[in-house]
């Protein structure tokens, strides 16, 4: 079948008023950003249904974009005829075909929009059962249960009939739910995290912490490619990458090792907190969950958290590893992740950080070093790159990555 139109049911729509109507523009904005390569598409975001019309343009290529945009319940890939119920029935005997094989049941599911339409709602129902059964040897109806529904939509410009249901992606359109940042290193978890908080709708700028020269220019390449694959959910995405050597360094020198770890991170969620408050943004989005490792115990979030009133969310706290890797195999950014980069947070890590590290404890031990001013010099040398969905920052190392795949 060579569809001509797919049309989108929007997803969690039970909010009303001013919510519904950002919701269904927004998501209007997002579809049309996303197919910006396939300059034929018209995308037109009606108040029960969103229509994107092909005008030509490849079916199964916009099908499968749209199946990673928030917002979206289901995808009904149609066929527009004209209003003319011979068309209309050698179309839906056509569709009824293509997904029949032995014995399955059928059903006709008409809309009607232009109230002048020659036949009502019911009268083309059974013009076009009729037609199906009287053509295809086995097949019945089944108004309950059916195993093909044909929906027959007829609209001021046309008449529309669909038989697959494709699922969409669910969640809130992104930038319905806000803006906020996310602190992103290279590993499994906080790509993951980012996903679903762009699922609830939430525009995301990213936060990378990387320590020249113990971490290498490829480890913070692998964390803007992280960024350009996840940008395929939510559009462009701002990277700020943040110098974290001397910060390193310094508490290294200054702090006992027990507590190194949990210093650090102070220091990290404290940056990463002042520059979510300097963009207007209302949160901050770790790849935490609970358990995972030492920094990951209630203990020490809250020495760590003891650093800002900033929300700090936690998409994965009470998941499994196993669970994790599952949706980054499903979202393309697992086999990225496993590239063995050194991190800045496991090259300063001791042998045996505190699991229970003391909050008042913690807070003295940061009095050895001059918290304001290397959060100062830290923020003042931030570079922030816009990054684009799918866009290349690996290939200038390919030969490096080709040895490690
Ligand atoms: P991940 O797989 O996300 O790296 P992890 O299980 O390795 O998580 P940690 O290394 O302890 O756990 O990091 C916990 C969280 O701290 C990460 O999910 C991320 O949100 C944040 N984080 C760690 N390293 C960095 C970094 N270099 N830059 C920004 N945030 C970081
Ligand atoms: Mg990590």
């Amino acid at each position: 079948m060579h569809y001509t139109e797919i049309m989108v049911r929007y997803g969690e729509l039970s909010t009303k008023g001013k919510n519904r109507k950002d919701f269904i523009r927004q998501l209007g904005r997002n579809v049309r950003a996303v197919l910006h390569r396939f300059p034929r598409v018209e995308v037109k975001a009606q108040r029960d249904r969103l229509h994107v019309a092909l005008n030509g343009e490849d079916d199964q290529k916009v099908i499968s974009i749209l199946q990673g945009v928030f917002g979206i319940e289901t995808l009904y890939p149609s066929i527009r005829v004209e209003k003319d119920m011979a068309v209309v029935k050698q179309t839906a005997l056509q569709m009824a075909k293509e997904q029949y094989h032995t014995g399955e049941t059928f059903k006709i599911n008409t809309r009607r929009q232009d109230k002048h339409f020659e036949y009502h709602t019911n009268q083309i129902n059974n013009i076009l059962g009729d037609y199906v059964l009287e053509n295809i040897d086995g097949i019945s109806v089944d108004v309950k249960h059916p195993d093909i529904a044909i929906r027959v939509e007829v609209r001021m410009n046309g008449v529309f009939l669909s038989s697959e249901t494709i699922h969409g992606a669910g969640g809130l359109p992104v930038g319905t739910g806000g803006r906020a940042t996310m602190m992103l290193s290279g590993g499994i978890d906080s790509p993951v995290a980012t996903y679903l908080a762009m699922k609830r709708g939430v525009k995301i700028d990213m936060i990378h912490f990387y320590s020249p020269p113990y971490t290498s220019e490829q480890a913070l390449n692998k964390a803007k490619q992280l960024t350009s694959v996840l940008a395929k959910y939510s559009g462009n995405i701002q990277f700020i990458q943040v110098p974290f050597t001397e910060i390193q360094e310094t508490i290294k020198e200054k702090v006992p090792e027990g507590y190194l770890m949990t210093i650090q991170r102070r220091m990290m969620l404290r940056i990463a907190a002042e520059i979510t408050k300097n963009r207007h943004c209302t949160g901050v989005f770790t790849g935490e969950a609970l358990g995972q490792v030492a920094s990951q115990t209630l203990e020490s979030m809250l020495a760590i958290n003891d650093v800002t009133n900033m929300p700090v969310l936690r998409p994965l706290v009470s998941m499994d590893k196993t669970e994790i890797i599952k949706i980054s195999k499903q979202i393309g950014t697992y086999d990225l992740s496993i590239m063995p980069f050194e991190d800045c947070c496991t090259i300063f890590t001791p042998p045996a950080p505190k699991t229970k590290p003391n909050l008042q404890r913690s807070r003295e031990f940061e009095n050895y070093i001059d918290v304001a001013d290397l959060m100062k010099k830290a923020i003042e040398h931030i570079q922030i790159t816009d990054i684009k969905p799918g866009e290349e920052f690996m290939n200038q190392d390919a030969d490096v990555f080709a040895e490690l795949l």
